[in-house]
């Protein structure tokens, strides 16, 4: 099976994205970058330097359903008449609802934003949606856990690894175990588990880093050799990412524990151990680094390891005495 990446220019901060072309029947592209027309360019390029045109695309599958990944999926579909669209049904409800949904705004209105805070991500989140269009129930198919997407010479396993969103999903060749990963695994940077509703549920939060550790432990599973993630290069050794990633994820629990107290003696929101952690950030990663204290003060309180209260819609967590 010949798996070829294809790195495009993204306009957003993490940089560059990687699709991957499957370059065998049905020629499969997963992933597709971003809706600008520097990706477009890009693409077309790699796929006319490994012999294929757009039109030549059978099948495009998401990993997830981020603008840098999906945005361009509409168009090539539209371009390589038929072609069939594969994404986790978790993901398509994340994808329309981001920050603009009532369940949003009470997620973050639970992690103690203030309603200007919330306008002010959702604009810019209105921005970046710009960068994808968005499909209508009909128009893709879902891609199951466990399933296998036939080629010619092989099957990819579909492996369901929620945690970054709640509809990531890895593909799996078992034959020689390689793993295309999408954001779920990154060579350079532990992946953001970005604060979202949870899909069965929406009124609740979906637990996103608990979900995203069973992940990491389920591709470990495959004992991989090489993993393509999302962005930057390959991984090879995956039991050493793994490893630097829970202790990565310890490392941050502990630091959000400790820095419960020295916020104030009466507990902190979520926002404030974001503002806490990451003084200086700005636009979109006001967001994500909500998003990261969310998350592990979610975790760490599911783990019994720090006490929750609500104080109005807001829950405030404290570090329990003499701990
Ligand atoms: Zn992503
Ligand atoms: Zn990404």
């Amino acid at each position: 099976m010949r798996i070829i990446p294809i790195t495009l220019p993204t306009p957003f901060y993490i940089g560059p994205v990687n699709v991957y072309l499957i370059a065998e029947d049905p020629i499969t592209l997963i992933d597709t970058g971003p809706k600008t027309k520097e990706a477009a360019a890009a693409l077309r390029e790699g796929l006319r330097h490994a012999g294929f045109l757009t039109a030549d695309i059978r099948r495009i599958v998401l990993t997830h359903a981020h603008e840098d990944h999906c945005g361009l999926a509409k168009s090539l579909r539209d371009e390589a008449k038929n072609a069939e669209v594969m994404v986790h049904d978790w993901e398509t409800g994340h994808r329309v609802g981001r920050l603009e949904h009532e369940e949003h705004r009470k997620l973050l209105a639970r992690a103690g934003v203030s309603d200007d805070e919330i306008e002010g991500m959702r604009r810019v989140y209105e921005g970046v949606r710009l960068y994808g269009d968005s499909f209508a129930e009909h128009e893709y198919s879902a891609l199951e856990d466990n399933a296998e997407l036939e080629f010619e010479t092989g099957v990819l396993r579909v492996v369901h690894t929620p945690g970054h969103t709640p509809g990531s999903c890895s593909f799996v060749r078992e034959a020689d175990r390689t793993v295309i990963a999408g954001d779920c695994v990154l060579k350079r940077i532990t992946p953001n588990p970005v604060l979202s509703p949870d899909p069965i549920d929406p009124a609740k939060r979906f637990h996103s880093l608990a979900e995203y550790l069973v992940s990491l432990a389920r591709l470990r599973t495959f004992a991989p050799t090489l993993v393509h993630g999302g962005h930057g290069d390959s991984i090879h050794d995956y039991e050493e990412l793994f490893n630097r990633y829970v202790r990565a994820i310890q490392q941050r629990q502990g630091q959000v524990i400790s820095l419960l107290p020295l916020i104030s003696k009466a507990g902190a929101t979520a926002w404030d151990v974001s503002r806490a952690l990451f003084p200086d950030t700005d636009d979109v990663h006001r967001f994500l680094a909500v998003s990261e204290a969310v998350a592990h003060l979610d975790l760490a309180h599911a783990e019994g390891k720090i006490e929750m209260e609500l104080s109005g819609a807001a829950e405030v967590y404290r570090k329990p005495d003499g701990s």
